[in-house]
């Protein structure tokens, strides 16, 4: 099977195409295109619905052009059309589903409307072939999750964030010091320079029996602190942001071991495994704290190559084949989803009937 996935969801327009058979051992990425809109938003600190809409209009086309090319791949070789169809800004989901129903509707070819997080839950599975149920943490600009990745169109999510998303704290924080946008990589940055026993921040939720995340009273002691010291000097800035770091790869320790420990109640496997996923994945004092959380708990720990963790198509190309594989049917009926949780009605189209 050969699947043309499209991502239009948030700032990323991408195109890829995924081949795959049908035992699903794990999938090829012929071509994996994405077009970041980073530089259409960077002046306003963050992304603008409207500007990111008319972007996806204009760099759609090519970009799926792009995709086949890339893969030496004309329509003859695609099997079906997989598109984000939520959860996501509505103009940028209405583009990629209208522009895939279009081709599916020209070429004849059944369409796929796919759930933005499905794509990242399943990720793993296309970069590493690995078998089901495992844990998914996905910690992004939009999403901070933990989900029980039972089996395809099966999924439970055991813990969200109360308020803000990780990687929101991260860009909120940046945004607070400064610093340019996207905020994550900047914060970085300093943090590596600076002293995080400076500042005394709290671990929200530390300790505390639910599973769930908390970030923004982080943000807003580290707002109190920075204000307090007047005009900041490069120093200052560094250790906020290692103060920052430090509180923030804690207080997310104490809440995956929680997880963990769940899952090792529930489940019998010998070798459990945790996925991370969203471009927060790409800090890597989270990432060693993660590594080294899973080893103390006796859980594998598995991070898809970046480019796959942040918002790509090739992830929603291959939950598409996943799915085509199941037997799902074409839905040219499907219409975009703003909000569409996965863990309800996540996969209707093989109808789990949730
Ligand atoms: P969605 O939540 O819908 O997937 P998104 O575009 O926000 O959308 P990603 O593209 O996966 O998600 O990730 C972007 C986020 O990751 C931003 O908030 C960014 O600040 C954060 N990020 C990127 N690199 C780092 C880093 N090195 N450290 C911390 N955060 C990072
Ligand atoms: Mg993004
Ligand atoms: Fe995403």
């Amino acid at each position: 099977l050969t699947i043309l996935g499209i991502e239009t969801s948030c700032d990323e327009t991408a195109a890829s195409i995924v081949r795959g058979d049908a035992n699903l051992v794990q999938g090829e990425i012929l071509s994996n295109v994405v077009h970041s809109q980073i530089d259409d938003h960077a002046a306003f600190g963050g992304v603008v619905p409207e500007i990111a809409a008319r972007a996806h209009v204009e760099k759609l086309d090519g970009i799926i052009q792009r995709a086949l090319s890339d893969a030496d791949c004309s329509w003859d070789d695609i099997d079906a059309i997989a598109a984000t169809t939520g959860p996501g800004l509505v103009g940028g989901l209405i583009v990629g589903v209208m522009t895939g129903k279009a081709i599916a509707y020209a070429q004849n070819k059944p369409f796929l409307p796919i759930n933005h997080l499905e794509g990242h839950a399943l990720t793993a599975r296309l970069t590493d072939g690995i078998k089901f149920p495992y844990l998914l943490l996905l910690v992004s600009g939009g999403h901070t999750q933990i989900v029980l990745v039972r089996s395809l169109g099966d999924y439970e999510r055991w813990a969200s964030t109360i308020d803000d998303a990780l990687g929101e704290a991260f860009d909120k924080t940046a945004k607070l010091l400064g610093l340019a946008y996207p905020g994550g990589p900047a914060v970085e940055q300093h943090a590596i320079k600076g002293d995080a026993k400076r500042f005394s921040l709290p671990r929200p939720l530390k300790g505390e029996d639910r599973l769930d995340f908390s970030f923004s009273g982080l943000k807003t002691a580290l707002r109190r602190q920075a204000t307090e010291l007047g005009p900041l000097k490069e120093h200052d800035i560094d250790d906020l942001c290692a103060s920052f770091q430090l509180a923030v790869t804690e207080s997310l320790k104490d809440r995956v071991s929680r997880s963990l420990s769940r899952y090792r109640n529930e489940f019998t496997d010998d070798q459990p495994t945790l996925v991370v996923a969203g471009g927060v994945a790409a800090n890597k004092a989270i990432r060693t704290m993660l590594e080294a959380t899973c080893a103390e708990q006796g859980f594998s720990f598995l991070a898809p190559p970046i480019a796959l963790c942040t918002d790509n198509a090739a992830m929603i190309a291959w939950a598409g084949l996943e799915q085509l594989a199941a037997g799902a049917q074409s839905d040219m009926d499907a219409i975009p989803r703003p909000r569409w949780p996965l863990d309800s009605d996540s996969a209707p189209i093989i109808g789990s009937g949730k």
